[in-house]
């Protein structure tokens, strides 16, 4: 098992660097799970992630919420971007198409993973926690990689 891994981001300033971070620690996998409560820094973490692989619009842009965002990357593959906060149960996850997404192959950088249960295969899913310092609102992200 590869050892759990971690980033900080001082302040948004730096959020570049640590995107660019966050692909080289990627491995190979293709299913991440960002957990961390509201604020914490998910969305404004994978739309740099977004950038960084090549994505051209701004996602932050959208003005409408939505449960999958779905990107289109320098290489030319999509990237899919769950938010599946609103989402209640295993069902309604499952009705977004959700299983297909995450075995397309292709990046998934999932927000409120613990709303897919067991639809997410802990062999294939990278967790990423997301925590705060109340000091200095600096982010750390630590990776863990399956067993
Ligand atoms: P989440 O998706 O986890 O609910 P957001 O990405 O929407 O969180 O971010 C919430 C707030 O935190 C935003 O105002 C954003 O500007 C701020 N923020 C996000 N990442 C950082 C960071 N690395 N350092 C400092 N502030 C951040
Ligand atoms: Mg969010």
């Amino acid at each position: 098992m590869k050892a759990p891994a971690t980033i900080t981001i001082a302040d948004e300033t730096r959020i570049a660097d640590a995107a660019s971070q966050f692909i080289d620690l990627m491995e190979g996998y293709t299913v991440f799970a960002f957990n961390g409560p509201m604020g914490a820094g998910k969305t404004t973490f994978i739309n740099a992630l977004a950038g960084h692989l090549g994505v051209a619009a701004d996602p932050t842009g959208s003005p409408t919420f939505a449960i999958l965002n779905e990107y289109v990357g320098s290489s030319g593959k999509p990237i899919y971007h769950f938010d599946l906060y609103r989402l209640e149960s295993e069902e309604e996850v499952a009705d977004t198409g959700f299983i297909d997404y995450v075995d397309s192959g292709n990046l998934c950088f999932i927000e409120w993973p613990d709303r897919a249960g067991s639809l997410l295969d802990p062999s294939a899913t990278v967790e990423v926690y997301i925590e705060v310092d109340p000091l200095t609102d600096a982010r750390t992200l630590t990776l863990r990689y399956p067993e």
